[in-house]
């Protein structure tokens, strides 16, 4: 059995939704005449209160599409230093929108209001990019799942508002969220200026993310999608998948995030552990005690069928998910507790 805990993205449609697949009305999105894309669209405006949303390849493309949106060439974006659109999106701010990003240290990647207001640079100091966008990730993925709290993310919406800067929410996992803590889509569409959400981690589709936002943001987000390459034809068949997942696979997020913290309260208990995130979600990042090898340890889980994600020094990752069975999950569990 081949155990795979590297990623949420590794998973393989269901049956269920691979009917939804193949049953699927499409026409050519590019020309807006996929019914199934149309649906999803509507469904997502409504489930987050917002005005507009785009059907998007990938989560990248749809958060670089709202950093071009909300931004001059010149401008500096304000993010923590774990965000994603800094480390894992090739240089795209650089390359898409010619920003640069100021990064603030926070809790698990969590950012303040406090903290943002005062990485603002002064409007009229010419001598300083312009401070123009806040990027907030919920969940944060380097930052090992943490969730916003609502008021936290009401009190930076206030702070930007004060300050004419815009609010995108990179909600790659933001159903994980939504799950974790008992809150609603609409709670965060009535906060972020943009928001983007991905089916392809959590929710179990092959692709698709779809960016949610207010009107006078996303009038232009239809050429920006064709100018990167997003513009797809039938693509009703992945957005069927995605509907598919809002229908079936949100509640069961639940799940992931139990059997997440059971490994981490595991592996709490294991001498050769250094240490363990707080996990609220899918995601438990821990440390092994000096003495341990990293190497050895990763290639002893690779021996057993388990692969985990390496972050760089004294980050491994596990990342639970919908291909994860209680079976696979007593397995991991067994090898935790007796690895030494
Ligand atoms: C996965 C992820 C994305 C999107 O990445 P893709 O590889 O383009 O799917 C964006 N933000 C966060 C926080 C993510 O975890």
């Amino acid at each position: 059995m081949q155990i795979d805990l590297r990623s949420d993205t590794v998973t393989r449609p269901t049956p269920g939704m691979l009917e939804a697949i193949i049953k699927a009305e499409t026409g050519d999105d590019v020309y807006k005449e996929d019914p199934t894309v149309n649906e999803l669209e509507r469904r997502m405006t409504e489930l987050f209160g917002m005005d507009e949303a785009l059907f998007f390849p990938s989560g990248s493309m749809a958060n670089q599409a709202a950093i071009k949106l909300h931004t001059n060439p010149g401008d500096q974006l304000i993010c923590s230093e774990l965000a994603h659109v800094y480390h894992y999106e090739g240089g795209g701010t650089a390359f898409n929108s010619g920003v640069t990003c100021k990064l603030l240290r926070g809790e698990r990647g969590l950012i303040t209001a406090q903290q943002v207001e005062e990485a603002i640079n002064p409007p009229d100091f010419y001598h300083s990019p312009k401070s123009s966008l806040v990027c907030l990730e919920n969940t944060t993925n380097k930052g090992g799942g943490a969730c916003y709290e609502l008021s936290a993310i009401s009190e930076i919406r206030e702070m930007c508002d004060r300050n004419g800067l815009g609010l995108h929410l990179d909600g790659a996992r933001l159903m994980n969220a939504v799950v974790a803590k008992g809150q609603k889509p609409s709670d965060f569409g009535g906060l972020a200026d943009t928001i983007s959400v991905c089916f392809s981690k959590g929710l179990g589709t092959p692709l698709g993310t779809v960016l949610v936002g207010k009107k006078e943001i996303m009038k232009n987000a239809i050429r920006i999608r064709k100018i990167l390459g997003g513009g797809m034809r039938q693509v009703g068949y992945m957005a069927a998948a995605a509907i598919y997942a809002l229908d079936y696979h949100v509640e069961r997020l639940a799940e992931d995030h139990r059997r997440a913290k059971e490994i981490a309260s595991v592996l709490s208990e294991c001498s050769y552990v250094g240490s363990v995130g707080n996990t609220e979600t899918n995601i438990v990042i821990f440390s092994l005690a000096p003495s341990v090898s990293e190497e050895k340890f990763k290639a002893d889980l690779e021996e057993a069928g388990i692969r985990i994600s390496d972050l760089g020094p004294g980050r491994l990752r596990i990342v639970t998910h919908l291909d994860y069975t209680e079976e696979m999950h007593e397995r991991v569990l067994g090898f935790l507790r007796n690895y030494a």
